[in-house]
């Protein structure tokens, strides 16, 4: 793909929000749609946006490279499945180029169902690391949880990323009465495999065909019964993100701890959200939104630049997730269209 906009020289000052924090993670939707239905995230009929209503390969590059040139440094592609989307991996090889030259990291969020056949590719395009989902270890219970899912197909996609040398992260979401007393089985095969794992609360982010809040389970529960079976050390790790750190002794096995309900953690939030239909959210659990899809089209990057300063100004300060029982979600979107 070659640029069809002029890229603007890098812009020094770095991006700040209304809150004094400074923005250098763009995560991307580049599809909201998904080969599996995994229960707590979409409905069994999901509705898809339809194609037209998308931004196009070349256009995501563009708005990426402007972010880059902003100051963004870490880039993460995500969804929806983000592997299901045709011709991603032109995407992938056009921003990995920016590796080492802005952005320190390109990375992508997935199920794995695809991912054998683009390991090759991702590692190629310089991607180190990908964070892969993984709710069970049992076929019979990931194929319930995900309403589709082949576990050897996906167990396949994690050995082939590993072998072509991807440092894979394993994200979990606890699920009570689904797989919390699996969890420490999972932590155990993370550490004999040699991946991280960052077990995740669920959020209650869209409709689905159930209540969230009989799955929900806090995490610092799940920590209990953890540390009861390993020896956990605190790890000053810090990515920026939402997680905290705990390795197991011995091991090269992280485990980041996701809390959005239990313990909330805007306050170092370093990161804002592309739709796959050009929308940019600067909250997960919020509404506000611009929309740099019509930015570009009408008015190029001086546009588009004008549109994300609006949309710094406008982050909130947090969000406000509660999980009660008989609620509606915090906000109608579904992760798969803001980009988990
Ligand atoms: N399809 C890819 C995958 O599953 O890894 C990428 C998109 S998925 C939306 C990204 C992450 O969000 C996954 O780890 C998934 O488990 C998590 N997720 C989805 N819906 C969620 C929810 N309502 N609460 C918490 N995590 C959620
Ligand atoms: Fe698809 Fe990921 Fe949502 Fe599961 S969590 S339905 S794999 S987008």
């Amino acid at each position: 793909m070659a640029p069809v906009l002029p890229q603007s020289s890098r812009v020094d000052a770095p991006m700040t929000d209304s809150w004094g924090r400074v923005i250098r993670y763009l995560r991307i939707s580049v599809t909201d749609r998904c080969d599996l239905r995994c229960r707590y995230c979409m409905a069994e009929a999901m509705t898809f946006l339809p194609r037209s209503a998308l931004l196009s390969l070349e256009e995501i590059a563009i708005i990426a490279e402007r972010f880059i040139a902003r100051g963004v440094t870490k880039i993460r592609l995500t969804g929806g499945e983000p592997l299901v989307r045709r011709d991603v991996g032109e995407l992938v090889k056009r921003l990995g180029a920016h590796v080492g030259h802005g952005l320190d990291e390109l990375t992508l969020t997935t199920n794995a169902t695809r991912l054998a056949g683009h390991a090759g590719a991702l590692i190629a395009a310089g991607v180190r690391r990908v964070n892969v989902s993984l709710d069970s270890l049992d076929p019979a219970r990931f194929r319930y949880i995900t309403r589709h899912g082949d576990l050897a197909q996906v167990l396949g996609g994690i050995a082939a990323a590993a072998t072509a040398g991807l440092r894979v992260k394993i994200n979990t979401v606890a699920l009570a009465g689904l797989n919390e007393e699996e969890i420490p089985a999972i932590l155990g095969w993370c550490a004999a495999q040699g991946h991280d794992l960052s077990l995740i609360e669920t959020m209650p982010l869209g409709a689905i065909d159930e209540d969230r809040a009989d799955r929900f389970v806090p995490l610092t529960r799940v920590f209990e019964r953890l540390a009861a079976n390993f020896d956990l050390v605190r790890d000053a790790h810090r990515t920026g993100g939402p997680a905290r750190y705990w390795r197991i002794a011995g091991t090269d096995t992280r485990l980041g701890l996701i809390s959005p309900l239990t313990a909330n953690f805007c306050d170092g939030c370093n990161r804002v959200r592309l739709t796959t239909e050009g929308k940019l959210y600067a909250c997960l659990g919020h509404d506000d939104q611009v929309d740099l899809k019509a930015a570009l089209r009408s008015g190029g990057l001086t546009a588009l630049d004008v549109a994300i300063d609006q949309a710094l100004r406008i982050k909130p300060r947090r969000h406000d997730f509660r999980i009660d029982q008989g609620a509606a979600p915090a906000v109608a979107r579904h992760m798969s269209v803001t980009g988990g």
